[in-house]
């Protein structure tokens, strides 16, 4: 029987001297990539870089040949999930000794650091997967910390052109996700228990009643521990595996959130500043947020992986009082920020155009003045809506 096929990120990858794999750019990939599929022997590397120009690969020995020397080294071509920073346009890097000396992770260790960034975690011990690394990541202020000696470097995640994606067949590639990913079983134990079921009351999924079998054949029913809805266990599992994310538990009565919901944001920059003049309705100072969101490609979270999203009207500016339930709105937003909730990938409601960035129902300011559009001040019920818009996403 034919294996279905799977769409996988290519980065072919270089042996340094202590037996680490490291990859070379996107240029020197494709360049790599086009003379593997023409079935072509030997690539001469400064055609895609200039500083590689004394070095060629021979692509059927799987060896990097130097001009200059008898040295060898090895060779391999590797392959990467669309969700890895390879096929998201991304790298992810650290400060080295000399001012804009900046070093890439090995590819499995940026695949793991991307991966705890996109669940929104603050921090990661990467020594957990890799004991080699001895290093703490810190995501909130960027950093990268020794455990053995508690230096300090900078970290950054930057943009770059992103790999070739290719197709294997499925069975050619398995991805193993890193152990941190939370599973759904940690979900149910950490947010739900089993109940009796209670006569005359329906599963709000199937609609069945809870003293019946679900439609999945099985009767078990739980209850999520807060809101205290009941539902067969099985509705849960099917509707969670459906959406494809596991990092929450949303009551499908009352959507009451549990556990850190992420969104899809693509990355980005928010900053605020405090301006000395009072918004409409007002008497205090004002908090004005910039959001940043550069282009960049699709990821497996969005409509049409590995196409590229577009951006319209960034920085976007936005504005709030800086009373006390301003300031606590701020502090709301930069959590849901965080959380990549701010934004998300879709069709503009306003204009239908595919693939942009767009608000995520969490609304914003983002006119001084203005009462007639909605978009400004005075508007004294906006504080209280924006925060029931962030709770209904979590963030509280
Ligand atoms: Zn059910
Ligand atoms: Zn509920």
């Amino acid at each position: 029987m034919a294996s279905a096929m799977q769409q996988v990120v290519v980065v072919w990858e270089w042996e340094n001297s202590q037996h680490r794999w490291r990859p070379y750019s996107p240029q020197v990939v494709q360049l790599l990539e086009r003379a593997f599929s023409k079935g072509l022997k030997s690539v001469f590397l400064g055609d895609a870089e200039p500083l590689l120009s004394n070095f060629s690969v021979h692509i059927t020995s799987l060896r990097q040949l130097c001009d200059s020397s008898d040295r060898e080294i090895a060779v391999r071509r590797q392959f990467y999930p669309p969700s890895s920073p390879a096929g998201r346009g991304a790298v992810w890097q650290w400060a080295g000794d000399t001012p804009s000396e900046w070093h890439s992770y090995d590819m499995d260790v940026q695949c793991l650091v991307e991966t705890v960034w996109s669940m929104g975690e603050q921090t990661v011990d990467v020594s957990h997967v890799f004991p080699h690394l001895p290093y703490i990541i810190n995501f909130c202020n960027l950093t990268q910390v020794k455990k053995t000696s508690g230096y300090v470097r900078q970290l950054r995640r930057a943009q770059q052109a992103a790999y070739p994606l290719t197709k294997v067949p499925a069975d050619e590639f398995v991805f193993q996700p890193p152990t941190l990913e939370v599973t759904l079983d940690q979900l149910l134990l950490m947010y739900t228990s089993v109940v009796l079921p209670t006569v005359g009351v329906a599963c709000c999924i199937c609609r069945y009643m809870l003293t019946e079998p679900s439609s999945y054949g099985d009767d078990l029913v739980i209850q999520l521990n807060g809101c205290r809805h009941a539902i067969h266990l099985d509705c849960l599992r099917a509707m969670v595996e459906s959406t494809n994310q596991v990092q929450y538990l949303q009551c499908p009565a009352c959507q009451s959130i549990y556990g850190r919901k992420v969104g899809q944001q693509p990355p980005g920059r928010m900053s605020t500043r405090r301006l000395p003049i009072p918004l409409p309705g007002y008497d205090c100072d004002t908090i004005e947020i910039s959001y940043m969101i550069s282009p960049g490609i699709q990821g497996p979270e969005h409509p049409h992986p590995g196409r590229p999203y577009k951006v319209r009207g960034f920085p976007r500016i936005c504005y709030l009082p800086s009373t006390t339930q301003g300031r606590k709105v701020l502090r709301l937003l930069e959590e849901a920020w965080r959380r990549r909730l701010i934004f998300t990938v879709g069709p503009s409601a306003t204009t239908g155009e595919q693939d942009v960035v767009t608000w995520n129902e969490i609304h914003h300011k983002t006119e001084l003045h203005g009462n007639d559009s909605g978009h400004g001040y005075p508007d004294p019920g906006y504080l209280d809506r924006v925060t029931a818009e962030l709770a209904r996403h979590g963030v509280q």
